[in-house]
């Protein structure tokens, strides 16, 4: 075995998009930075390719938080090059009779006939209970959903909430919190200073949401009672998009903006992090080491202990963290179908459910002359088998969308773990501090506030500020 020992400041394990920004962040604070990638290509979750034509992302993307958010915050800061991003549009439910817009207020409820008359009614009354009391400090807010929805309920009522849920946590209503529809809904989140989750000091194990409510309880009632109004009016901008020429054009902004001095290294998989004393010495591959004098791994928290030994009870909580698999299908179809002529995603969640977006509606140049991309997403059960899941998928597809089925054109399936921890009640997240006072933690299953691309900026930002406290910075 050779082993070639370079001096860096910081070694970045990973090279997804919580990897990248940790890079480019760490980098424009003048560390000389080394990121070691296991894949022959960075952006893991957050990347593009080609396949027959179309241009597929790793999954279908909703950027969000993008007016004043975590990502906003970084790309001020640290981007030389920004991405271009086209206003995402509409979130729909599809049913046999067509596309309904997802209500976001109370208005919304009445009109939204996808429900019967009467679910929309106790609905709204449970939503407009919740900020009442979430409002006076009065909500137990980790509560599953289920238990919170009234009783009485239609079937299709339950497999709406159900889906939405989903599409939340990345789990069902029995294991969603009333504050993660709360707050991964627009209905609070939004309406909140930004500088309010500043302060949020996240200790493993607490639950973000929870330390919300409690200071918001405290805070003035400002950002409540714009809740309540929104909840009147819908006078909301959501501030969500998807970056134009496909979610690599994402990436690639950060690429461009990361200075010469930060060293990638794609497929070297990072096999041990070296230690010496308490603190981390370096890290290496099978046929390298490198050592340095801070580490910031951005793979599966949950993988950690692989790489190095950790206190048992640390390892004990990290085994609680818990994952949705998904799957998408990409369909390639020979013709823009009017089914699909909008911008922005729909569910369907009748006897299954599904997330789906038109990407090539954003951007033509996506898909080839005259044709159109669509992305559909699956939540699956590991222990079930792939090739039933892909059929039973397809099916589901099939009813939605009558006529799909001859427009095929291209078809292409990712299996992938969308999140490295679902938000699940009392959830375990990882935090950006490790047992090893050198070694940092970024990427989604570190931090629980909003998801993905979002979740991942917020980590970035969580261990810059470590590091600042630490004195690194
Ligand atoms: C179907 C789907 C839909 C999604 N929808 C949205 C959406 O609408 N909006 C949104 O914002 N986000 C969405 N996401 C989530 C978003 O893509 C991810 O949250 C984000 O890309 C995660 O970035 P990450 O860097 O934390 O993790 P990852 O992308 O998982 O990156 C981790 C990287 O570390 C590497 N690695 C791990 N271990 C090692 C090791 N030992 N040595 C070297 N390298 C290692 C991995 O190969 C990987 O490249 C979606 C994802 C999927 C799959």
């Amino acid at each position: 075995m050779k082993y070639a020992m370079v001096e860096y400041d910081v070694i970045i394990i990973g090279g997804g998009i919580s990897g990248l920004l940790s890079a480019l962040t760490l980098s424009k604070h003048g560390k000389k930075v080394l990121l070691l990638e296991k894949d022959d290509a960075v952006g893991g979750n957050c990347n593009s390719y080609m396949v027959d034509g179309f241009q597929v992302d790793t999954g279908p993307h909703a950027i969000t938080h993008l007016r004043e958010g975590p990502l906003r915050r970084l790309m001020d800061e640290y981007f030389t090059y920004m991405p271009f991003f086209v206003d995402y549009g509409h979130y729909y439910v599809r049913t046999e009779k067509g596309l309904t817009k997802i209500p976001s207020n109370i208005k919304d409820f009445v009109t939204f006939d996808v429900l019967p008359r009467k679910d929309r009614l106790m609905l709204s009354q449970a939503l407009t209970k919740a900020l009442t009391q979430m409002t006076f400090g009065m909500l137990d807010g980790e509560q599953p959903v289920y238990d919170y929805l009234p009783k009485g309920l239609s079937g299709d009522t339950y497999d709406f909430v159900n889906a939405i849920a989903y599409f939340l946590s990345g789990k069902s209503m029995k294991d969603t919190s009333v504050n993660r529809v709360l707050y991964g809904s627009s209905f609070v989140r939004d309406s909140v200073p930004e500088d309010i989750f500043e302060d949020v000091e996240m200790a493993p194990g607490t639950s973000y949401a929870s330390l919300i409510t409690e200071k918001l309880s405290k805070y003035q009632l400002k950002g409540h009672l714009t809740s309540f109004s929104r909840l009147a009016t819908n006078k909301v901008s959501y501030a969500q998009a998807y970056p134009r020429g496909g979610l690599r054009s994402l990436l690639h902004a950060v690429l461009y903006s990361m200075p010469g001095t930060v060293q990638i290294k794609t497929g070297s998989k990072v096999c041990r992090i070296l230690t010496g004393g308490e603190h981390a010495i370096g890290v290496a591959t099978d046929t390298d080491s490198y050592s340095s004098e801070i580490v910031v791994y951005t793979g599966f928290v949950k993988n950690l202990p692989s790489l190095l030994p950790l206190p048992s009870e640390y390892v004990k909580k990290l085994s609680t963290i818990d994952q949705t698999l998904s799957l998408t299908i990409w369909l390639g179809l020979k013709e823009k179908m009017k089914e699909f002529d909008y911008t922005g995603s729909e569910v369907w969640f009748k006897g299954g459910a599904y997330w789906a977006m038109p990407i090539s509606n954003y951007d033509a140049s996506i898909a080839p002359r005259g044709k159109q991309l669509v992305g559909f997403t699956f939540v699956i059960d590991e222990k079930n088998d792939l090739d039933r899941e892909k059929k039973k998928a397809m099916e589901l597809i099939m009813k939605a969308v009558p006529g799909i089925e001859e427009m095929i054109e291209m078809t292409h399936y990712q299996v992938t773990i969308p999140e490295k921890a679902a938000v699940t009640i009392n959830g375990y997240f990882a935090g950006t501090r490790s047992p090893v006072r050198n070694i940092y933690l970024a990427g989604t299953d570190t931090d629980s506030r909003s998801m993905g691309v979002t979740r991942a900026a917020y980590s970035v930002l969580e261990m810059l500020k470590a590091m600042k406290e630490d004195k690194i910075l």
